[in-house]
Order: structure tokens, then C-alpha cells, then sequence
């Protein structure tokens, strides 16, 4: 699929629920979000049959996503039926981690290729400020069962608020060094007021070759974070769908006052 600035559309990131079990101060309130309500959340089977007309259409790279895709019950069976699709080279989880270990055998065996964890600090003390509920121990048990499973190359996202200099930052660039593990600087963003930059070490934030659609857990599919255009596959069709958003992706980000980073997939 080219969308109108000839950019090849390849890839889908697919956020698989609102809910999260940190609470990053840079992403949800406090006191939670307003939860989407079950029925209107997709199933597996819509995923996967969305999925399917979109590896026909030409995306051949998933990323699941949140909220935190961990908590959504069963989470290893959709990676599995994903994963069954002939025709994804690419088929990736962000995560905060904190679910890994338990987890991470299992994603690997059902195909899961690979994970992105979030870390922000290696301090306890700070990570628990910036995830107001989050145990460190648990981020860097998770990343430890990710390697011994094999979910590689891991690449750690870092969310900071000025610079890759901030003392946070240093610290979890050495980290990776440490654990030869690819260490992305993302900046803090503000969807509401349009604010975005490149990503440290990634492609996020480069328009002139972003690739990239994204599918809300209630069915929205969206050409662009800072936008607020999205088609609704229920209503549309799947196919449908594809064709508005690809059609319709903006040459650039501007502001998007209708999601969330926790909706949205980050
Ligand atoms: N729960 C998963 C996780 O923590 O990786 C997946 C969803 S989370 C919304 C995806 C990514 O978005 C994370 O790396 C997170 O740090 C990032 N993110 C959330 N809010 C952000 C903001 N205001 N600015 C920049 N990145 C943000």
C-alpha cells in the first residue's frame, strides 16, 4: 500500500487493550482512565481477520501494544493465531516488562519474534515515582527471561523529559551497553499540543518514512499518533478501512485531542 506522499504502509501496531497496571505520569492520571467497555473491545478473531486482510493489502511487520498487552487475558493465544498468518516477518510486543517473566517462555513458544520494554530509570526510588506503582526488580526480571527465551533483539524505550543526559538516562544507556541491548531515547510528547520529536535510535517521529498504521483496542484504525482521523473497522470493513487510512495519512503529525498514549499504543 503507498499512501498519497508514496510512502510504502507495511506496518501495524495494534493496541490490545486501554488498561495498564503501571501508571506512568507521563501517560495516565492517577486515579486510572475511563475503561472501554468489554463488548466494544475487539476479539481475538477480529484482530486476527483484520490482520489477515492486511498482510493481503501488504503489512507484513505487528507490533501489540497498549494499555499493557500482558493484562489482556490470553494474550499468548492471540500471539498465536498472529503468528499462524503466513506472511508477517515481524511479529513484535512493547511492554512494560513487568509481566515478562511469567510470560515470556510462553509468548516465545506461541511465535512471538521479539520484545521492546519500557524503562525509563534504574533507580527504585524514581522508577516508582515515574510508574507511581511499579517494582523495578520485576522490569529487569522480565528483561532476563526475554533474553533466556530468546524474544531478541530487545530494545528498550526510555521516555525522558529533557535530554538522553538526564541522570535516568545515562544510567539505562549503560545498562544496555551492559546487556548489549539497543537503548531508544523517546522524548516526552504532548498529543493535545502536537508536540513530537524524533526517537533517539528509532524511526518514530520521522513522517518522510513512517510506514506505520494503528489500530485502537475498540476498532479504530489510525494513519497517524498526532492525528485525530481514525475509521472504524466494524463500521467500514476491513478492507475498507485500509484504504481510508492509508489514503488519508497526513504528510506530517499535528495534534490529536481524541487519544491517549494508553489508547493509542504509544
Ligand atoms: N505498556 C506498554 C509499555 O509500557 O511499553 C505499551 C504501551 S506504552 C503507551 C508504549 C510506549 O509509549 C512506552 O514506551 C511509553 O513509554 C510511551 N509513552 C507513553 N506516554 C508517552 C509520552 N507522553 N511521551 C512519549 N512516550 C510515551
Amino acid at each position: 500500500m503507498l499512501d498519497p506522499f508514496k510512502r510504502r504502509i507495511n506496518y501495524l501496531r495494534i493496541s490490545v487493550t486501554d488498561r495498564c497496571n503501571l501508571r506512568c505520569r507521563y501517560c495516565m492520571p492517577e486515579s486510572g482512565i475511563k475503561l472501554i467497555s468489554h463488548d466494544k473491545i475487539l476479539s481475538f478473531e477480529e484482530i486476527r481477520d483484520f490482520v489477515q486482510v492486511g498482510v493481503n493489502l501488504g503489512i507484513n511487520k505487528i507490533r501489540l501494544t497498549g494499555g499493557e498487552p500482558l493484562v489482556r487475558k490470553d494474550i499468548v493465544r492471540l500471539v498465536e493465531m498472529l503468528a499462524a498468518i503466513p506472511g508477517i516477518k515481524d511479529l513484535g510486543m512493547t511492554t512494560n516488562g513487568i509481566l515478562l517473566d511469567r510470560y515470556a517462555e510462553n509468548l516465545a513458544s506461541a511465535g512471538l519474534d521479539r520484545v521492546n520494554i519500557s524503562l525509563d530509570s534504574l533507580d527504585e526510588g524514581n522508577f516508582r515515582y515515574i510508574t507511581r506503582v511499579g517494582k523495578l526488580e520485576s522490569v529487569l526480571m522480565g528483561i532476563k527471561a526475554a533474553k533466556k527465551a530468546g524474544l531478541e533483539p530487545i530494545k528498550i524505550n526510555c521516555v525522558v523529559k529533557n535530554s538522553s543526559l538526564d541522570q535516568n538516562a545515562l544510567a539505562v544507556r549503560e545498562f544496555g551497553r551492559n546487556n548489549a541491548i539497543q537503548v531508544r531515547f523517546i522524548r516526552e510528547m504532548n498529543l493535545e499540543s502536537g508536540v513530537y520529536s524524533i526517537v533517539k535510535g528509532g524511526d518514530g517521529g520521522k513522517c518522510h518514512i513512517c510506514n506505520r498504521l494503528r489500530l485502537t483496542s475498540d476498532g479504530y484504525l489510525k494513519p497517524c499518533l498526532f492525528s485525530e482521523v481514525g475509521y472504524n473497522i466494524r463500521e467500514y470493513g476491513y478492507e475498507e478501512a485500509y484504504n481510508l487510512a492509508v489514503g488519508n495519512k497526513p504528510e506530517k503529525g499535528s495534534l490529536n485531542n481524541v487519544n491517549n498514549f494508553y489508547n493509542i499504543g504509544g
